[in-house]
């Protein structure tokens, strides 16, 4: 279906960038250009009308990172690489929390625990494992010990054995995810961007001095012009851009009914972060479990008996909500920021951290742009 007229004139016509997603990236990114250049005309465009990836679907963890995580990450990437890792996300929190506002995104300093299953992949860190651990982030978290042990059954709600030993961190908290999409779409509407929603972009091309966005609409397609653009699709990528090194993965998160009296009042990691757990005021989510390769069925199955054995309290409480969402992964973890013809940026691959992550992201994809 053709634009009108009407159409074209208010929302298209005589843009100086296109931004290609409405996420925590792609907001961001329009947000920071817009601030450097505020004579810009920038519309954001996404095809899902509440934002359809990561950024509305996920857990609410601002984190940088469980115990075992961080170790396997040192392993896999090297001391600096990991502790640069670990910099850019607690700065990406900074950014988060400065620009939106703490009370504006539910942010609180929940602080954060890795309890360790019988039937899980992670055994105990030893004692000197966990001082290394905490000598070797000292220098980024400012923390003699970001990490501390303790016994698991001084969770409330937990019931755990006395020799049962778990880690945690003061440092970590949460959000509340909706308000923070909520107070993000917001701050860019303030701004004088234009996010449609409901766009479907089928390919881009660029032509001359000119991308061309051709997009989907009812059953036809159609397209429009503009000079920069910034693809922010996250696990999506490859539909636009075939060459990039971004795979979607599905995440599945069940939250339970509310529960009467509930006190528990941390977020969880398990399993090297790949089963996380939170509390929601009186009800407890759940999610993960990619690395068990399992179908959605037996997925949740599992996450449900894993939220039994560690909270038995949540056996006989009802799921209320379940939902699955895709996360955007490659061969290593670090995000993708690179040009892409002339005026051209793509911002993509967050993997699981995106909250922690994704501001700053975007503002750094502005800034390439500008470096045209
Ligand atoms: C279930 C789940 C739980 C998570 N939990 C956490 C957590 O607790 N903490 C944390 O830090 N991170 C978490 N993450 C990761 C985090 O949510 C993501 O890394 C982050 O939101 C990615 O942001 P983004 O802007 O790059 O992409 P997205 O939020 O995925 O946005 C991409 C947007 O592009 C749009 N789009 C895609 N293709 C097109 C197209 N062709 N045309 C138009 N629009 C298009 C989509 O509709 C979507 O809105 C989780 C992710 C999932 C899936």
């Amino acid at each position: 279906m053709a634009f009108s007229y009407w159409e074209s004139k208010e929302w298209l016509e005589g843009l100086d960038l296109c931004v290609v997603g409405g996420g925590i990236v792609g907001l961001s990114a329009a947000l920071f250009a817009k601030k450097k250049q505020p004579d810009w005309r920038i519309a954001v465009v996404d095809a899902d009308p509440l934002g359809g990836g990561g950024t509305s679907k996920n857990a609410g963890f601002a984190c940088f990172g469980s115990a075992t995580e961080l170790m396997a990450d040192r392993m896999a990437l090297g001391d600096q690489s990991a502790r640069d890792l670990v910099q850019s996300r607690l700065n990406g929190l900074r950014l988060l929390r400065e620009t939106l506002g703490e009370v504006q995104i539910g942010f609180e300093r929940s602080g954060s625990v890795e309890f360790f299953m019988q039937n899980g992949m992670t055994r105990f860190p030893s004692i000197a494992e966990i001082k290394d651990l905490n000598d070797w982030l000292s220098e980024v978290t400012d923390l003699k010990e970001t990490f501390e042990v303790i016994q698991a059954s001084n969770f409330p709600e937990r019931h755990a054995s006395d020799h049962e030993r778990a880690i945690f961190s003061r440092l970590e908290g949460v959000i509340d995810t909706g308000k923070m999409n909520r107070s993000l779409r917001q701050k860019v509407s303030d701004a004088g961007i234009d996010l449609i929603s409901g766009l479907h972009v089928h390919a881009v091309e660029q032509l001359n001095a000119s991308w061309t966005l051709t997009v989907e609409r009812g059953r036809e397609t159609t397209s429009f012009d503009a000079p920069r653009l910034i693809i922010a699709t996250n696990a999506f990528a490859t539909q636009l851009l075939p060459d990039v090194d971004v795979q979607p993965v599905e995440n599945k998160v069940l939250v339970t009914q509310p529960i009467r009296g509930w006190d528990f009042r941390h977020s969880v990691h398990v399993d090297a972060g790949y089963v996380y757990a939170r509390n929601i005021g009186d009800r407890m989510l759940i999610g993960g479990g990619r690395h068990w390769e399992l179908d959605e069925e037996k997925t949740e199955r599992r996450l449900i008996e894993w939220l039994h054995s560690l909270w038995p309290r949540t056996e006989g409480v009802a799921i209320s909500h379940r939902w699955t969402g895709t996360l955007g992964i490659g061969r290593t973890r670090a995000p993708i920021v690179r040009k892409i013809g002339m005026h051209g940026v793509v911002a993509v691959r967050l993997g699981g951290m995106g909250v922690a992550i994704g501001m700053s992201i975007g503002k750094q994809a502005a800034n390439l742009l500008e470096e045209d």
